[in-house]
């Protein structure tokens, strides 16, 4: 891919999943890549495996629901590489397996603090330096659940969909100095958050609560998390699998590059076609 060979990336959530994917291809790419996770030996992980491959990883601790923390990893970038010409907003959590009325306040403030608020503070942080050096291009982690309701994950979707608005309202403000703000919509991928509910949050509901979520939404609960191993999960994808993460850093590399020159402000579902039907 043409036009991302000597630029600097920052990607949050690059620990793991979609987000390792995201910055292993901006590396191949030829991008100096700010690995930054709130997971430090994840993010170590994933920057080592970067530099044996022979490309350029820095690993800088953030927690992107802090904005000191966050301010202080775009510093580390811009004084390191000397400018910064994309990012990733991915980091992401997915915790409320509940009904509405089952959400704990404190469940809800800490998955908007990560989910909506973390990919507005790393924008914050992002779009100065973007405008002052007069070019750039940021992605945005949304979520099929950013684009349609879903039951059960009412918080995370509320988030998601707040990452959409908050993704095209920010590219309208910045379209005129060069600097181009789109989002992906992924559908279901193979990292930890599938298996980490499978293994965790699930079994962490309290008896009342997964009564209270009804039969109705186990079956979607189950359907959704067991997503690499349930069949009927890749029955709700017209392409009857699930993705692989890289098939998303692909397009986040897309979407940085010239190629993608003439979009901003738009939110691309890449979910097997999910989204048609
Ligand atoms: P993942 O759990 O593999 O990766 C998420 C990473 O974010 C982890 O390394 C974690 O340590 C990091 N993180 C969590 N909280 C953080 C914080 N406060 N600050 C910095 N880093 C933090 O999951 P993933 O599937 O790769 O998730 C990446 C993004 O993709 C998320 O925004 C998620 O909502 C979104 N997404 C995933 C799927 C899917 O099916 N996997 C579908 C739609 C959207």
């Amino acid at each position: 891919m043409e036009g991302i060979r000597g630029k600097t990336v920052v990607v949050t959530g690059a620990g793991s999943g979609i987000g390792r994917a995201s910055a292993q291809r901006f590396a191949a790419e030829g991008a100096n890549v700010v690995v930054s996770d709130i997971d430090e030996q994840a993010g170590h992980e994933s920057a080592a495996t970067i530099k044996d491959a022979g490309g350029d990883a820095l690993f800088v601790p953030v927690d992107v629901a802090d904005t000191a923390s966050v301010e202080h990893m775009i510093d580390v970038a811009v004084e390191t590489y000397g400018s910064l010409d994309f990012a990733h907003n991915n980091a992401g959590i997915l915790t409320d397996f509940a009904e509405t009325t089952n959400i704990t306040e404190g469940q809800w403030d800490r998955i908007l603090a990560i989910n909506l608020k973390g990919v507005w503070t790393c924008m914050k942080a992002e779009l100065p330096v973007m405008t002052e050096q007069g070019h750039g291009a940021i992605v945005n982690t949304a979520s099929e659940a950013g684009l349609v309701g879903m039951g059960g994950l009412s918080s995370y979707s509320a988030g998601k969909h707040g990452v959409v608005g908050l993704t095209k309202s920010v590219a309208l403000e910045y379209a005129s100095r060069d600097v181009r703000v789109n989002a992906i919509a992924p559908g279901p991928t193979k990292t930890n958050i599938q298996s980490g509910l499978i293994g965790g949050d699930l079994r962490s509901m309290s008896l009342r609560q997964r009564l209270g979520a009804g039969v109705r939404l186990l079956q979607t609960v189950i359907r959704t998390i067991r997503a690499e191993y349930d069949t009927s999960a890749i029955r709700d994808v017209p392409m009857d699998r699930i993705a692989d993460p890289e098939e998303m850093a692909g397009v986040v590399a897309f979407l940085c590059s010239p190629d993608a020159s003439y979009i901003t402000g738009h939110t691309l579902p890449v979910d097997g076609g999910q989204s048609a039907d």
